[in-house]
């Protein structure tokens, strides 16, 4: 099975992309992680790529792809994509991928998290990460998080539409206990291999 979840940033994304890869035997890749260790090392792409993520806008597409598509070629058991795809282009970036090897997106999850929720628990994570790890992510100062924020909702709208015509968005509220949206979209998971 191959799934991708959508969502702002701070709606809980990774969370649940790791209890669902946990759940169905999937990989999960997030390709805002890939972006964090390409910086660290320091390789051309990472530098290239921060220079977009530094100021909250996407990277452009054709980069990005470049660089899941090294870990989706290494990819055999289904997926779970975890901030891929962002806009319109990419989906059918990922489509075209996808259909080379008769495979598709089975089901595209939409966390749904108002931006005022997202702000409090990315600002929750930074304070979080700043005890524990002494430093937060680099995006995560609050000018960098809102245009974040800016940069979803100007491309968000096309990509669940993209999946909402082929009737495969599945919708989930995203402000409740970690628990309970596990349970739902495990329940919209098996329900649906049941129809
Ligand atoms: P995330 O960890 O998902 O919040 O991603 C961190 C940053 O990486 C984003 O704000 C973007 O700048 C960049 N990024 C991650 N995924 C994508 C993508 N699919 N397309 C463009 N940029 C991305």
């Amino acid at each position: 099975m191959n799934l991708v979840i959508i969502g702002l940033s701070g709606a809980g994304k990774g969370t649940q992309a790791d209890l669902i890869a946990q759940k169905y035997g999937l990989q999960h890749l997030s390709t805002g992680e890939m972006f964090r260790t390409e910086l660290e090392k320091r390789s051309p792409e990472g530098l290239a790529a921060y220079e977009y993520w530094k100021e909250g806008k996407w990277v452009p597409d054709d980069v990005t792809f470049s660089l899941l598509k090294l870990y989706l070629d290494e990819s055999k058991s289904g997926f779970i994509l975890d901030g891929f795809p962002r806009t319109l282009k990419q989906c059918e970036i990922l489509n075209g991928y996808l259909n080379k090897s008769n495979q598709t997106t089975d089901w595209a999850i939409y966390l749904q998290v108002s931006p005022e929720e997202s702000l409090k628990r990315l600002k929750l994570r930074a304070e979080k990460d700043m005890v524990a790890k002494g430093k937060s992510r680099l995006d995560e100062t609050e000018d960098v998080i809102k245009k974040r924020f800016q940069s979803f909702i100007e491309s968000v709208e096309p990509v669940l539409n993209y999946y909402r015509s082929q009737g495969k968005l599945l919708e989930v509220n995203g402000e409740r206990s970690v628990e309970k949206i596990f349970q739902e979209i495990d329940g919209q998971l098996q329900q649906k291999k049941l129809e």
